[in-house]
């Protein structure tokens, strides 16, 4: 079996936080920005640094160089005090357990993370819902990396050579990711894509963003397994 690099995303791939995600990063932008009230912007799997950025265009202020280092802090901070809360509201979507245990446990793979979340947030995420241990966090690209997602993949792909030797190429990185911007990182980042319709869109629009490997859920591990090594 040959060698894989598999990048998993977070947020509605891996686990469920409700709506809490969104919740947090609101109190997190008011805390910043010191606005009574702000419009929200939406669209999912917009890495954190480029939600925040269209979040500050979108409220009429100007973004500079020290904005995102100051709302990243508070938005680790408020993260850090909600702890318990991800652990009550969230939940581990089906399947992912077992998988990320078979790729941890599996010689030919290197298994980390590919998310819009920052690296702290992504692993206190998983932390609180029992899914830490299962990856190498240290070997992944994250919200705090890069404000476009589709870098990520060549961030990731750089820890993962200087810290194990082994160059990963577009053919042997696997992305794992439930939105069309899952896709396209995959696409213009230089990865293949094993996409899962457990988020908001439908495996129609997951193909129609161009994936040409689409799963329901992570629930049949021989599957995703063989998804992901082919
Ligand atoms: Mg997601």
């Amino acid at each position: 079996m040959g060698k894989r690099l598999v990048l998993w995303d977070v947020d509605k791939t891996l686990v469920d936080l409700d709506s809490l995600g969104a919740e947090i990063f609101a109190a997190a932008f008011a805390r910043f920005s010191g606005l009574e009230a702000h419009t929200r912007t939406h669209g999912p799997g917009r890495t954190d640094w480029q939600c925040f950025h269209e979040t500050q265009l979108a409220n009429g202020l100007v973004p500079t160089e020290q904005c995102y280092p100051r709302f990243l802090a508070i938005h680790e901070e408020m993260f850090a005090e909600r702890g318990a809360e991800v652990a009550r509201r969230g939940r581990v979507l089906p399947g992912a357990p077992e998988i990320l245990r078979r790729c941890a446990d599996e010689p030919g793979v290197v298994s980390s993370l590919l998310t819009g979340n920052s690296r702290r947030n992504a692993e206190r995420k998983l932390a609180a819902l029992g899914l830490d241990g299962f990856v190498d966090c240290s070997l992944g690209g994250y919200g705090d990396d890069h404000m476009d997602r589709p870098e990520l993949v060549r961030v990731a792909r750089e820890r993962v050579r200087r810290a194990t030797g082994t160059e990963f190429t577009a053919d042997t990185t696997v992305l794992v990711g439930d939105t069309p911007n899952d896709v396209l990182a995959a696409l213009h980042g230089g990865a293949r894509i094993v996409a899962v319709a457990t988020g908001w869109a439908s495996a129609a629009d997951l193909r129609a963003a161009g994936a040409e490997v689409v799963l329901d859920d992570l629930s049949d591990t021989d599957a995703v397994l063989e998804a992901l090594m082919s």
